[in-house]
């Protein structure tokens, strides 16, 4: 029986892969989708806002043409990374339910396994927030962008106001959509927004040439029209697409049900020990962003890298 079993190949559950590799713990990695499939999901053209010397892991320096990495070379990157340490790594096989007796049994879409240790590290990008608003379900509505491209020619709106739907209006309005216009429910571009974008996106929006509807919302979404409220009355727009870029969640399925108990503040944060990243269920532990619940901008590679050491450390003292 290995000694732990961790859920998610992102760049943490990867960096918990090599801290048990270095520890001579029994462990297996287990995702869902590709390597790094969060990352691999990302708009294709994107840049990190970090420097790529703070998304190593594993003592691998990153290397990158610019000083923040893009999308490509962190995927190169974590490839590498893992070839390096040769991790036994399962792609493609779901983690469906895990129950605790005297150790965790664990479900997945191929088998089944038995471990003393878990560790969840299964980040917050497959469930987006929606919007749930009619029409919503036509196939002209995404939660996820990727690149400008489908969008040449057409009429879109943006939902949103955060690092995706910024990058998704100015990219889209560069790439030749016909009308880009952003509907936003607060007074302002949100101030997490990258220091270097920020401006861009402001100056674009005064200049009116991506047309943005503060305190706003859509209320429906038909085949060739959207309905917004702006100044409490409702508005009209020509559309082909909506990009509804309102953020995700992580999935609290598995946490839930292995007893994990949780902060009563807003964001539904995990309890856990964070000099051992140890949830209140002996044995099972939490690593990176799944961390921050519902505050999903909390923990991110740069700073939960750290969270793999803390982790071994304490399933190596129990052993
Ligand atoms: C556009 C964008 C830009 C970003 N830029 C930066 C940046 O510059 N710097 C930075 O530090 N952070 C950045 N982040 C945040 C960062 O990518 C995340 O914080 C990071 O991916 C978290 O790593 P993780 O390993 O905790 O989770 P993830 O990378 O999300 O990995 C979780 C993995 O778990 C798998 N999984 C989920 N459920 C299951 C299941 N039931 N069974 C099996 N596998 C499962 C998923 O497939 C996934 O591969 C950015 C995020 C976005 C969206």
């Amino acid at each position: 029986m290995d000694d732990l079993l961790i859920i998610g190949a992102g760049p943490i559950g990867i960096a918990c892969g090599i801290e048990a590799k270095k520890n001579n713990l029994k462990y297996t990695i287990i995702d869902k989708g590709c390597l790094v499939n969060s990352l691999y999901n990302y708009p294709l053209n994107m840049t990190f806002f970090s420097t790529s010397d703070r998304l190593e892991i594993g003592e691998i320096p990153f290397i990158s043409n610019n000083s923040k990495p893009t999308r490509l070379e962190a995927l190169e990157y974590y490839r590498r990374v893992c070839s390096h340490w040769k991790l036994n790594i399962k792609l493609y096989e779901k983690v469906i339910s895990i129950t605790k007796e005297k150790n965790f049994k664990i479900i997945t879409d191929k088998t089944t396994y038995k471990t003393k240790n878990i560790v969840i590290a299964t980040g917050f990008y497959d469930i987006p927030f929606l919007l749930n608003v009619p029409g919503e379900n036509l196939e002209k509505v995404y939660h996820y962008y990727s690149e400008p491209h489908p969008f040449y020619g057409m009429n879109i709106a943006i939902v949103g106001s955060a690092n995706s739907a910024v990058d998704a209006a100015l990219e889209t309005y560069r790439k030749g959509a016909k009308s880009v216009t952003m509907i936003i429910r607060e007074n302002e571009i949100g101030d997490n927004v990258k220091y270097w974008v920020r401006p861009d996106i402001i100056n674009r929006i005064k200049e009116g040439s991506i047309p943005a509807f503060f305190n706003s919302e859509i209320i429906e979404i038909k085949k060739e029209s959207i309905i917004i409220k702006t100044n409490n009355k409702n508005k009209e727009l020509k559309n082909d697409f909506v990009l509804a870029m309102t953020g995700y969640q992580p999935n609290f399925k598995l946490l839930d049900e292995i007893g994990v108990s949780f902060e009563k503040d807003k964001y539904r944060t995990p309890r856990y020990n964070s000099k051992t990243m140890e949830s209140n269920i002996k044995g099972a532990y939490l690593a990176g962003v799944v961390c921050g619940g519902y505050k999903t901008n909390k923990w991110f590679i740069e700073n939960s890298r750290e969270h793999a050491p803390l982790i071994m450390n304490s399933i190596k003292k129990n052993k």
